[in-house]
């Protein structure tokens, strides 16, 4: 779909920097003099731009002092106005330094997206406004982040969204690689900013990168990942301040299967517990049906053994416990009374006070016992599990928010991913 677009396919480099390799006028002239190298080896260049550092928490705060709930088209006709900035200083960056550049917007490159405000998926690019520019001779800089609705409205994909961005022209484009410029030099065991031993992977699958993201590790945004494996773009994470040759995400076929490459936290997502529910068929149906009716995604769900009901009669009763996105919790609250009701429930218990902590590896197939593992260094470290879910290849345990780093830096020593993958015991 996004590769119809294509109409020229010389060998051109996308280049995403990322807010912090924004920060500062400084740090956006070094990252246009990185465009301009890059053009002067030969590329045809194409930058994305995110907003600087802290902007788009900075915009988003200023929405919710005028009022709790904003308007999610309004949010967005907001919160893209930092890559607009971006994008205009960024050109601007280029021209200073000799070079010629144009900066694009969404809605100037058609960067067509569906109309869910704040969450928008993209649907085709119009490559042909930035083959202009590179025919030009420019260096093409567009506004990560961002796209238009077919109603003309502005939209954006989402916290991180910029590598999405990065991605589907890269995809469009059929680029020869997609380098995402961050704060740290390629993706890690784990957030080298909680864990001082995790180890950078040179080399990693899509399906690993695809879990890591979608459990929190937000050096890629997870639609960036989707997109790359669909569409078959080479993507390249790497340090905006030094030349370290980075991770390439990558097809998983030539690479080495590790029993565990990487851990993930997530400090976004609630745990709503639902007590004393009637247990009989269709109450689950009901409480999910329910959720889903109201967008909610509900990530991990418990349902307790039930119990006879505290009046001693033959009904039994047991507790429905589900997580979901703490940005969802609004929405939770807005309809678990009725849920509630309906079920029979006693009471409704929410707890923000938690993490996700998960472990991801495309070993774990192959392996028993690395679930068992987890459990067991968590429980060493006294700390209490409180919900697990597992896929073929991660496993995720819910524990008390406190317990976040400890049990990063507990189950990466157990997992010894400090060591390079060859030296692991098991
Ligand atoms: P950018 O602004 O460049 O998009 P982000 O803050 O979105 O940067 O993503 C980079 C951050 O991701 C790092 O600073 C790091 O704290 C965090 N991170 C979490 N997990 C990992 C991981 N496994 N490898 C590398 N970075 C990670
Ligand atoms: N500026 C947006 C954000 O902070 C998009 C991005 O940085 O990728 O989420
Ligand atoms: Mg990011």
């Amino acid at each position: 779909m996004l590769r119809d677009e294509v109409t020229s396919s010389e060998t051109i480099v996308v280049q995403k920097f990322g807010g912090t390799s924004m920060g500062s006028i400084e740090r956006i002239r070094s990252a246009a003099g990185r465009a301009l190298a890059a053009q002067a080896q030969g590329h045809r260049v194409v930058v994305i731009v995110s907003a600087m550092s802290g902007e788009t928490d900075r915009l988003l705060r200023l929405a919710r002092d005028v009022t709790p709930i904003p308007d999610a088209r309004e949010l967005d006709a907001l919160s893209a106005t930092g890559e607009q900035v971006a994008s205009a200083l960024m050109a601007m960056a280029i021209q200073s330094q000799g070079g010629r550049a144009r900066s694009y917007l969404g809605h100037q490159l058609k960067i067509l997206t569906d109309n869910s405000f704040t969450k928008a998926r993209i649907r085709t690019i119009d490559g042909a406004r930035v083959f202009q520019s590179l025919d030009a001779g420019e260096i093409a800089v567009v506004a990560g982040f961002q796209g238009v609705d077919e109603d003309g409205n502005i939209t954006t994909l989402g916290r991180g969204g910029s590598d999405t961005s990065a991605v589907a022209v890269a995809a469009a484009l059929s680029a020869s690689v997609c380098e995402i410029f961050t704060d740290v030099d390629g993706v890690y065991t784990t957030d080298p900013n909680v864990c001082s031993k995790a180890r950078k992977i040179d080399r990693i699958s899509h399906e690993e990168m695809l879990e890591l993201a979608s459990l929190g590790a937000k050096v890629l945004q997870i639609r960036s990942v989707e997109m790359a494996m669909k569409h078959g773009v080479p993507v390249h994470v790497r340090s905006s301040f030094s030349s370290s040759p980075g991770t390439v995400v990558t097809g998983e076929s030539d690479l080495e299967e590790v029993v565990v490459t990487g851990i993930a936290y997530d400090k976004n997502e609630a745990r709503v517990m639902l007590v004393g529910v009637r247990d009989q068929p269709g109450v689950v149906a009901d409480i999910f049906g329910k959720l889903a009716e109201h967008n909610v995604s509900v990530d991990m769900i418990i349902q307790n053994v039930s119990v006879a009901d505290r009046s001693g009669a033959a009904a039994l009763s047991t507790d429905v416990t589900f997580t979901a996105g703490k940005t969802d919790l609004t929405r939770v609250r807005d309809v678990i009374d009725a849920i509630a009701k309906k079920v029979g429930a006693e009471s409704v218990r929410f707890d923000e006070d938690i993490a996700k902590i998960s472990i991801v590896g495309l070993g774990m197939r192959s392996h028993a016992g690395v679930a068992a593992k987890m459990f067991r260094t968590l429980a060493d470290h006294g700390i209490n599990i409180q919900a697990i879910s597992t896929s073929e290849i991660r496993v995720s345990c819910l524990v008390a928010t406190k317990y976040t780093e400890l049990a990063v830096n507990a189950l990466h020593d157990a997992f010894e991913l400090d060591k390079p993958p060859a030296e692991r015991a098991g």
